[in-house]
């Protein structure tokens, strides 16, 4: 390598106050030590809890080869932050464990400005970090805080309450088909005829996710349970909703998908037949990267959705609800629906 580990961190990371200073995270919770030494020292408000989260990005797995060094910094840091939204929790510092296969200052740079901007938004400092050489992957450890009392889990959802969902869902996939040339036959006329600019906007959804932090604080004893849309909101609910078990035997859920929020780059699939609808709701259901948050209310709490969406500037769509009986009912405008999704997510229950 042209830099040393010591140059490339300095060079491209090393731009937070290391010590003793309010870097502006969170609730203005300091870092009292960042990087520079052995560890980070982080003072938490009284009385919260912290929260944990890491997740490892490797190329050609979780991003596509061709995906600039400024969307691989965004993501790696956005899918981390996504996980602390759905608890609730207020970021207050994040680690980076960078491994290299060789050191090309352009595209560390990008790769620091891709993180950068999406840290600086969020108001997240870089506590610390690693590199190591070999082939290309990026861990991100986030850390965050919330009163464990109001941190939303996955496990409180109950027979009756509201599904919902925030943004809209099926954009990544349909980002991903044009990341990586696969859009299916059924829908490449389709595909082809959208605009320049629902393309570009499918594919900013699948490299630049926007973590739900605001709405993640604002759910905070509201929501009964909640959980980030990473591996598709079938899935992602199935997992939801085991968890929400408890003693009183599974759960299910009842979806009218004519309910779910759509970008009009989907919704103009619909217009294409069959295969359009079909490829338009398996992007909507069955692929993740979304990184929207999936969340339950008590009925009583749905009167609260449309304020909470003005203020957010951020659409919530309730798609449904939670049921005593196992398994997924989805209805497609008051239709069992009867299309194959890939997933196998009829199994979960
Ligand atoms: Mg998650």
């Amino acid at each position: 390598m042209a830099l040393d580990e010591f140059g490339l961190i300095r060079r491209y990371f090393q731009r937070v106050p290391s010590a003793g200073t309010d870097t502006g995270a969170g609730a203005g919770v300091p870092v009292r030590l960042g990087i520079g030494d052995d560890a980070a020292l982080l003072d938490l408000p009284p009385g919260e809890s912290l929260a944990v989260t890491t997740d490892t990005l490797v190329a050609g797995r979780h991003f596509p080869l061709t995906a600039t060094a400024f969307d691989i910094g965004w993501k790696a840091l956005a899918v981390n932050l996504s996980d602390l939204a759905a608890m609730g929790s207020r970021p207050q510092g994040v680690t980076l464990a960078l491994t290299l296969p060789e050191a090309d200052p352009d595209w560390l740079a990008g790769l620091s400005a891709g993180f950068f901007t999406l840290a600086d938004a969020e108001g997240v400092p870089l506590i610390g970090g690693d590199t190591t050489r070999g082939p290309l992957s990026l861990t991100v450890t986030a850390l965050g805080s919330v009163p464990p009392a109001l941190a939303l889990r996955r496990d409180g959802a109950r027979p009756g309450d509201l599904i919902c969902v925030s943004g809209t869902l099926g954009d990544a996939g349909l980002g991903l088909a044009l990341a990586l040339d696969a859009v299916p036959a059924g829908v490449a006329n389709a595909v082809t005829g959208l605009s320049a600019a629902a393309r570009d906007h499918a594919l900013a959804r699948l490299h630049r996710p926007s973590p739900r932090l605001a709405l993640g604080l604002a759910l905070r004893g509201i929501a009964t349970a909640a959980m980030d849309v990473s591996d598709g909101l079938l899935q992602d609910l199935g997992h939801l909703l085991a968890a929400s078990a408890g003693t009183g035997g599974p759960l299910g859920a009842r979806l009218q998908l004519e309910h779910l929020p759509l970008s009009s780059a989907l919704t103009a699939l619909a217009g294409s037949g069959d295969a359009g609808r079909e490829q338009m709701l398996a992007w909507a259901l069955a692929v993740g990267d979304d990184y929207e948050l999936l969340f339950t209310l008590p009925p009583a709490a749905e009167k609260r959705l449309p304020a909470l969406a003005d203020a957010l500037a951020l659409p919530l769509a309730c798609i449904g609800r939670v049921t005593e009986a196992p398994g997924l009912d989805l209805r497609w405008h008051g239709q069992v629906l009867d299309v194959a999704l890939p997933g196998g997510y009829r199994h979960f229950s």
